[in-house]
């Protein structure tokens, strides 16, 4: 059996392991270029690790990520609504991970190459269309300039195209594109001071703002890591048409996040201190801007120190201030 798979993301290759490990023969066709280390910060939980583990890539990604070992949800005024361990701490037998969505997916990439060999990757091909008959599937490729660049033939073809499939397209061409829930997010990653057990994952916000900061990596210091920070902010109604298409590289504008609660700490930060841009971009930009007025204030109210005016107003334990109010 030979399997196509389109799309060279997190899920194409690693499908292609899975598929690998059980003796079944696959290639995979990617639109970019090349596969590169794109993105900020990601997530993952201990049921995804538990299949990488599966795959024997524990200790590749435990050498680049972060265990998060604790989750805070905040309220908007940095209040703690909810606490709970995460991972081996929570009784898990693997850890959850926060790693750079890149390099996740580079340690993936590597171990494609070494187990199924370069031959089986194709970048630079453009799923244009595929058909169907009774022996199997063919699939023709196009490069960026919609040239014809490849045909393949297989036994199944794996749609891991991402959220604008063109195989979910072509199979269900009357179902429309995704439904948008109304919220816009910003995101990037700096250097940035530990906070909390300096595995932590913050939470802070409502439904219609919220703030989400976690370390994806060791930081330029022992005292730092490199930390991604996400703002959510509800922009439009749910199901209406967003403003445009997302774009996981387009950098960010300061004036975009404007809502009521884009007081909130992460969007307040932004505004005054750092552009909210985004990527390798960010990072740099940042650096030179310099954060150690932003961070010193900021670590003072993780740490709950009595100086954060909030402190003295909060009814609750104030772990970290969620409002941007004082001018940070
Ligand atoms: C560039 C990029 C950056 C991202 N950054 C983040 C991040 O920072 N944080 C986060 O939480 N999530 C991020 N994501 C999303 C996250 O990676 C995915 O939601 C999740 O990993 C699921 O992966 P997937 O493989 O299903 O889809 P994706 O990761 O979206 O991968 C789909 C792949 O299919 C390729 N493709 C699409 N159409 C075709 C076609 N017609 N022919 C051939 N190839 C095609 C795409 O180029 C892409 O490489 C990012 C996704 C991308 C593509």
């Amino acid at each position: 059996m030979k399997a196509i798979i389109v799309g060279g993301g997190i899920g194409g290759l690693t499908t292609a392991l899975m598929l690998r490990a059980r003796g079944i023969d696959c290639e995979l066709y990617e639109q970019a270029d090349t596969i590169r280390e794109l993105g900020v910060g990601i997530n993952t939980l201990t049921h995804a690790i538990r299949e990488l583990t599966g795959l024997g890539l524990l200790d590749k990604l435990d050498a680049i990520a972060i265990r998060t070992d604790e989750l805070h949800y905040l309220n908007r005024h940095g209040q703690e609504v909810w606490r709970e361990k995460r991972g081996l701490g929570a009784g898990f037998d693997v850890p959850q991970f926060s790693i750079h969505r890149g390099r996740l997916q580079s340690v993936i990439h590597r171990a494609v190459e070494e187990r199924l060999g370069t031959q089986a990757i194709h970048t630079g091909c453009k799923l244009g269309s595929f058909t169907q008959d009774e022996g199997g599937v063919t699939a023709y490729f196009f490069d960026r300039n919609n040239n014809h660049v490849r045909t393949a033939r297989g036994d199944i073809l794996i749609g891991a195209d991402g959220i604008h499939s063109k195989v979910r397209h072509t199979l269900f061409p009357n179902e429309g594109g995704p439904i948008w829930n109304g919220l816009m997010l910003w995101r990037g990653a700096r250097d940035w001071p530990t906070f909390l057990t300096g595995n932590s994952m913050i939470v802070a916000g409502g439904l219609h703002a919220k703030v989400v900061i976690y370390p994806i990596a060791e930081g330029e210091s022992a005292s730092s890591r490199l930390t991604n920070w996400a703002v959510l902010v509800k922009t439009g109604e749910g199901g209406s048409l967003p403003p445009r298409r997302e774009d996981w590289s387009r950098v960010g504008k300061r004036e975009e996040p404007h809502h009521r609660d884009a007081g909130i700490l992460g969007i307040s930060v932004l505004r005054s201190r750092s552009p909210a841009v985004l990527d390798q971009r960010s990072r740099h930009v940042a650096r030179r801007r310099r954060a150690s007025d932003v961070s010193g204030r900021l670590q003072r109210r993780f740490a709950g120190d009595p100086r954060c005016p909030r402190a003295r107003r909060c009814a609750g334990p104030c772990r970290a201030s969620a409002s941007g109010a004082d001018g940070l």
